[in-house]
């Protein structure tokens, strides 16, 4: 080892230890973990302090659309901050008006108005009150398995078994219905069986006590369930015969990710609400929106609009967000976005041919999910919904082959996620695909057919 490769490698050692020692790390157990040490990154690829190059195939948390490190942002940021770099909610700014007439232009229908929040649990937690306040009802029905920020409504409101652990601090009257899961359905009739169940749900709680049903645009890290199709429609028909609002949560589905500027623009229906996140910003500063309709914005006419968070209309986060909106039309990453998703779902198909452990593939545009299971024929998961520990053993054996192959993607359980920046080649995405093919190995050689 050379002088220089030791002092890299003390520096990261103290960079670990300061992490380690005085923050903490989201869901996990503070002891024992080895996060990345990221020293800079750029386009798909993220550069560890000691020099090493990891291919990041899931953007961050399905957030870096536009890839990393695009100095158009940095740009627009910094000339806003040497203008203002703090307003209160109650200004206008150039930038503001800006951003919200954007919004409006890419939004569905008649979805015209912007309410701006920090994050996608914010989002969330605003579209919650706002149904509440706006139809006088108190029910938010919701699906299992979604995941929908880790506040106390959006935890509540989320089906993800990371809310189990705080069973007792939920927040009441959030409904759960399952989601459709075509994969593991049991029998033909599964479709029919999804309107079936919506409708008895509602019947159950009585409509006239529900504020509205909240849907993620497109499943993200449910396993990016695809819906039986007209399912959307259906929701938009029950919603409107009993006065329900319709919250299409497009925090992970939103801003390109699907091959449409909105997940729900997939199933040709137009919600009340839009939560917006992540690819609002693509990652680059912490920034939400709510969306909402034309006649949600128009009760606030004559009445007090009882939102409001200190960081609302943030002008450097705004900045951001109409620079990335811009990079999304400028470097043409919808359509991109379908053309690289229609070439993900070719090569998977190819590898299925030669990787027993894939199950199932399920993918819109950049937001795809692999199941991995130890017999086709039965099913049976690599790990179940909500493993525990011991459940994991070939999981993890997995993702540390794809860590130590040089590249990042998210998981959990059985499913592994492929979701790359919009910017990513064909080159690129066989360079992910011939990694995740090599961890696969593991898989396969304890699948029985
Ligand atoms: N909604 C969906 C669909 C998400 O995927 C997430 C985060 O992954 C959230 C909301 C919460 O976003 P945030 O972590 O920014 O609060």
């Amino acid at each position: 080892m050379t002088s220089q490769d030791s002092k890299i490698l003390e520096e990261k050692n103290e960079i670990l230890k300061n992490n380690l020692d005085h923050t903490l790390f989201s869901w996990s157990k503070q002891k024992g973990i080895q996060p990345l040490v990221v020293d800079h990154a750029k386009g798909v690829y993220l550069y560890t302090h000691d020099g090493k190059k990891v291919l990041d195939f899931s953007s961050g948390l399905m957030n870096v659309n536009i890839g990393h490190g695009d100095q158009r942002v940095t740009q627009a940021v910094v000339k806003q901050m040497e203008k203002a770099s703090y307003v209160t909610p109650a200004s206008a700014t150039k930038i503001r008006g800006d951003l919200g007439k954007k919004l409006a232009e890419i939004c569905p229908g008649d979805i015209n108005k912007a309410f701006f929040t920090v994050c996608g649990a914010t989002s969330i937690e605003n579209a919650i009150k706002l149904a509440r306040l706006y139809t006088g009802r108190h029910k938010i029905l919701t699906r299992y398995r979604s995941y929908h920020g880790s506040t106390m409504g959006a935890m509540s409101a989320s089906g993800d078994p990371r809310r189990l652990k705080v069973d007792v601090q939920q927040a009441p009257n959030f409904v759960h219905i399952e989601i459709p899961y075509k994969y593991r359905a049991t029998g033909e009739n599964w479709e029919q069986e999804a309107y079936d169940q919506l409708d008895r749900l509602i019947a159950f709680e009585g409509p006239e006590n529900i504020a509205a049903i909240i849907m993620e645009g497109e499943s993200g890290t449910s396993g990016c369930l695809q819906l039986p199709k007209g399912y959307w429609k259906k929701l938009r028909e029950v919603c409107d015969e009993h006065g329900i609002l319709l919250i299409s949560d497009e925090v992970m589905s939103g801003f390109a990710r699907t091959g449409k500027w909105f997940g729900v623009e997939n199933h040709g229906v137009v919600p009340d609400i839009m939560a917006l996140a992540k690819g609002i910003t693509a990652g680059y500063l912490p920034f939400g929106a709510l969306m909402v309709s034309d006649a949600i914005a128009k009760k606030f006419d004559n009445e007090p609009l009882m939102l409001g968070l200190t960081y609302s209309g943030h002008p450097v986060a705004c900045a951001a967000a109409l620079e990335v909106i811009n990079i999304y039309e400028e470097d043409n990453l919808i359509h991109r976005t379908a053309a690289m998703g229609n070439y993900m779902e070719e090569r998977i198909e190819e590898m299925k041919t030669i990787h027993p452990s894939i199950g199932d593939f399920r993918n819109k545009g950049l937001l795809g999910c692999i199941e991995l299971v130890r017999n086709r024929k039965t099913k049976e998961p690599m790990a179940s919904f909500n493993a525990k520990p011991t459940e994991l053993v070939i999981m993890n054996q997995v993702k540390a082959k794809i860590a130590e192959l040089g590249m990042y993607t998210f998981s959990k359980w059985s499913f592994i996620f492929i979701a790359p920046p919009l910017c990513i080649s064909k080159e690129q995405i066989d360079e992910g695909l011939s990694i995740l093919s090599e961890a696969l190995k593991i898989a396969d050689a304890v699948c029985e057919s």
